[in-house]
């Protein structure tokens, strides 16, 4: 059996996985190791089987006698220990959801039901280290990957509505407490019908404006606002999130040439779901029924949403979708500019298809092999 270690198990993004490996009954056929940074020699998780007390992660004898490690413990972490494990000559799998090692030349980013056949060739070649994509990016591919594959994207602008969970634990609670502390101060007159609204209005600024509203995390207030920036500044005034969307992109779909891909990234009060308004310019006049059909055909986990208002707010929205695989696409129409001109609208949990999913997948794939 292959000695499988999880490393970032404690984490958001690593829970997630282990309540998924436990949901699929992945951990049947390996020998599953868990380990810490901080928790070596602590009981391991509950997954409904004896394992061994967890070990020290940064421990690279222990690490280099694991045929495959699966890291959700960050960049930082990969960035101290991977090299060590090479040069000690470990040939294992690594898996990461951290972007450390993303655009290495010799690694490739994951994302199975869109590109299989780019990973199935990797492992032939001998490549042993393969990454979780970008949150964005994956989601958007999951959504609309049929397109790009059947070369029918020119170009593409993706305007994003990010969840506070791609920064991490801290600022999903700082959101909440954010949100709780404004209908905290607006509870008298929110409870009073007759109650003035731009009252109510000037209440909220306070709030949002005060010392007291807690913008530790965000830097910010995010409730009752939104962040148009996420991540590093790039040198072309790009950020690192809005850079990684062609790059990625380009380098999961092995497109060559690449295809031209930007757009601004913005983080919202959602929880865990991100969204994305598509502008996508075609290679031909395709009709939105054909291009509905090849979108709905991808894969099992996408699904369109009729282009009502009905339909969207049932089933296009954060709230509909956390916690669930689903990648519904909608709002598909052709825009003003021309016939080659498509809009679309999708929304994904990014902690699963974003984080989680395609690391477990490719576990599965590793397993199966
Ligand atoms: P996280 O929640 O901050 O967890 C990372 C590590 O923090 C844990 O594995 C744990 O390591 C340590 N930790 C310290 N105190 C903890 C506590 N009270 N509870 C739980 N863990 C604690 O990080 P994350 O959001 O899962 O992200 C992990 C990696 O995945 C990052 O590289 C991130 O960029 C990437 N990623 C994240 C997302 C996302 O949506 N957040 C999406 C895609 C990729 P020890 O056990 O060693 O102490």
């Amino acid at each position: 059996m292959q000695k499988v270690a999880l490393i970032g198990y404690r984490g958001m993004v690593g829970s997630v996985l282990v309540e998924r490996m436990i949901s699929e009954n992945d951990f049947s056929g390996i020998e599953p190791f868990f380990a810490s940074t901080s928790q070596a020699g602590e009981k391991g998780p509950d997954i409904g089987m004896e394992v061994p007390p967890v070990a020290d992660a940064l421990d690279i004898d222990f690490l280099s006698g694991m045929d495959i490690i699966l890291t959700c413990q960050g960049s930082d972490y990969t960035k101290k220990v991977y090299p060590a494990l090479r040069k000690n000559g470990w040939k294992g799998y690594w898996i990461d959801a951290a972007s450390a090692l993303r655009m290495n030349d010799d690694s490739v980013i994951v994302l199975d039901p869109v590109n299989r056949p780019v990973i199935d060739k990797a492992l032939q070649r001998g490549v042993l280290d393969f990454i979780g994509g970008n949150c964005t990016v994956s989601l958007m591919l999951m959504a609309i990957g049929a397109l790009f594959r059947k070369g029918y994207i020119e170009w593409m602008t993706s305007m994003t509505y990010q969840a506070a969970s791609g920064s991490g634990a801290k600022n999903m609670r700082e959101l909440v407490a954010q949100m709780a502390g404004i209908g905290h101060n607006a509870e008298t007159m929110l409870s009073d019908p007759a109650a003035g609204i731009l009252a109510l209005d000037r209440n909220v600024l306070e709030t949002m404006k005060s010392d007291a509203f807690e913008t530790g995390q965000f830097g910010a207030p995010l409730a009752g606002s939104l962040l148009p920036w996420i991540d590093a500044k790039m040198e072309n005034g790009q950020t690192k999130e809005e850079w990684k969307g062609f790059a990625e992109t380009n380098k999961i779909l092995a497109a060559e040439p690449p295809i031209p891909i930007d757009g601004i990234c913005v983080r919202i009060g959602a929880m865990r779901c991100h969204s994305q308004a598509m502008t996508i310019k075609l290679t031909k006049d395709i009709p939105v029924d054909e291009i509905e059909d090849l979108i709905q055909s991808a894969n099992e986990w996408v699904r369109i949403v009729q282009n009502t208002k009905e339909d969207s707010l049932k089933s296009l929205t954060p709230a509909a979708v956390t916690g669930t695989l689903e990648i519904p696409v909608g709002r598909i129409r052709k825009l003003n500019m021309g016939n080659h001109y498509l809009g679309v609208f999708t929304v994904g949990d990014q902690l699963l298809w974003g984080a989680a999913e395609p690391v477990r997948r490719m576990l599965g794939i590793l397993k199966n092999r």
